[in-house]
């Protein structure tokens, strides 16, 4: 078995932890390799490549891109993406604007119950990819909430009173996305894509090369059917934590243990990558 984490998230995007911090997570659970997949932004890239080049850990950049589609949400991660692409960087820049306008639309429902919360609470930054994490983290400044699990509970997720659709691409833009920059796909925590296995052939034929199946909270029979159904359609299988760091209620240990092939398969196509 090998160790690697593809899947984490820095205070760059919704994580609270700095670039520099995730490294020494890295650091103290021995990965062989860690990339960095913030939401929308490659804010963290700089500092994270030089402290694991301190730390000689192998590392690369990637990006979660949340897509929406008429039967829910589906996350995809990107690999091997040509960092400083501007057609890439202007992409994100426009998706964290409309992850902007959902939190003003999040903000003004939870007004409407009577919840004092303004946008001039929230991060300023127009670098810094807003998502409902910063409006819980918001609601427990103001003694709302006392958890960013317990704000999604009762207040922001699908069905709650300040719910808002997030404005995100759709998947085949995202997967476009990722391959206009030189990247490829992975499927992040297939399960919360209620429907994903009656799409992912669609996905496939837009680029997606790779399944998130060895995901640290599924269980061993739920990564066994993902890898297996990775295998049904000649995928990459990835893996991660989705770490977030303390007080966000995802921070599990960084890390993941994938059989050999994985490590192999993975890492030879990282490596194919400009
Ligand atoms: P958004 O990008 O605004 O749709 O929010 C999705 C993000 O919220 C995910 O990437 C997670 O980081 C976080 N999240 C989702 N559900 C929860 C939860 N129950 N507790 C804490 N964080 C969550
Ligand atoms: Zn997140
Ligand atoms: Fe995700
Ligand atoms: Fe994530």
């Amino acid at each position: 078995m090998r160790r690697f984490d593809c899947h984490t998230h820095s205070r760059h995007s919704d994580g609270t932890l700095s670039p520099r911090e995730v490294v020494k997570r890295a650091e103290a659970s021995r990965l062989e390799l860690l990339i960095l997949t913030d939401h929308d932004t490659i804010a963290g890239l700089e500092e994270a490549a030089a402290a694991a080049t301190a730390a000689k850990i192998h590392f690369s950049l990637g990006i979660e891109i949340n897509s929406n589609y008429p039967e829910g949400q589906v996350h995809f991660l990107g690999y091997g993406i040509r960092a400083q692409d501007p057609s890439f960087l202007a992409a994100l820049a426009r998706l964290r604007g409309r992850r902007r306008e959902r939190a003003d639309a999040i903000l003004r429902r939870l007004r409407e119950l009577g919840l004092p919360l303004s946008p001039e609470e929230l991060p300023s930054s127009p670098d810094l990819p807003l998502g409902r994490p910063h409006v819980a983290d918001l609601m427990r400044r103001k003694g709302i909430v006392r958890t960013r699990s317990e704000a999604f509970e009762k207040y922001l997720s699908r069905g709650r009173p300040g719910f808002a659709e997030p404005l995100g691409p759709t998947p085949e833009e995202a997967i476009a996305l990722i391959r206009d920059a030189g990247g490829f796909p992975s499927l992040a925590h297939p399960k919360t894509a209620k429907t994903a296995l009656k799409h992912l052939s669609e996905w496939v034929r837009a680029g997606l090369e790779g399944v998130e199946a060895y995901y640290a909270a599924f269980s061993e029979e739920e990564r066994k059917h993902w890898a297996g159904v990775a295998a049904e359609f000649n995928l990459l299988s990835t893996g991660g934590s989705d770490f977030h760091g303390p007080g966000t209620g995802r921070d599990r240990p960084l890390g993941v243990e994938v059989p050999e092939s994985v490590f192999d398969r993975f890492s030879e196509r990282l490596a194919r990558c400009g």
